[in-house]
């Protein structure tokens, strides 16, 4: 993966604008629920997820924090996980 860098605010915007104002885990919006989406990568970048548009999606704080532990849980040792994990780091999302 050689798409250094970060996510564009043009990229963080497209992917806001498709979401609606809604997380794209639970549903919940911006207007009915005053959630705080934040862009986040599907496939962690640490997964070997990359910075492409098909590997962003808008989710809310809670989402994204259940998400990252889910992430981290099934990192620990888990042969089944298969995503090529090298070294894992918590700090590029
Ligand atoms: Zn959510």
């Amino acid at each position: 993966m050689q798409d250094e860098g970060q996510v564009t605010e043009k990229l963080r915007a497209s992917v806001l604008h498709a979401a609606h104002g809604r997380c794209e885990m639970c549903g919940r919006s911006i207007a009915e629920h005053a959630v705080v989406l934040q862009v986040d990568h599907k496939l962690p970048r640490d997964w070997g997820g990359t910075n492409s548009r098909e590997n962003l999606w808008a989710l809310c704080e809670q989402c994204n924090r259940g998400k990252k532990s889910y992430f981290s849980s099934i990192n620990a040792g888990d042969d089944e996980a298969g995503y090529g994990v090298q070294e894992r780091s918590c700090s590029d999302w």
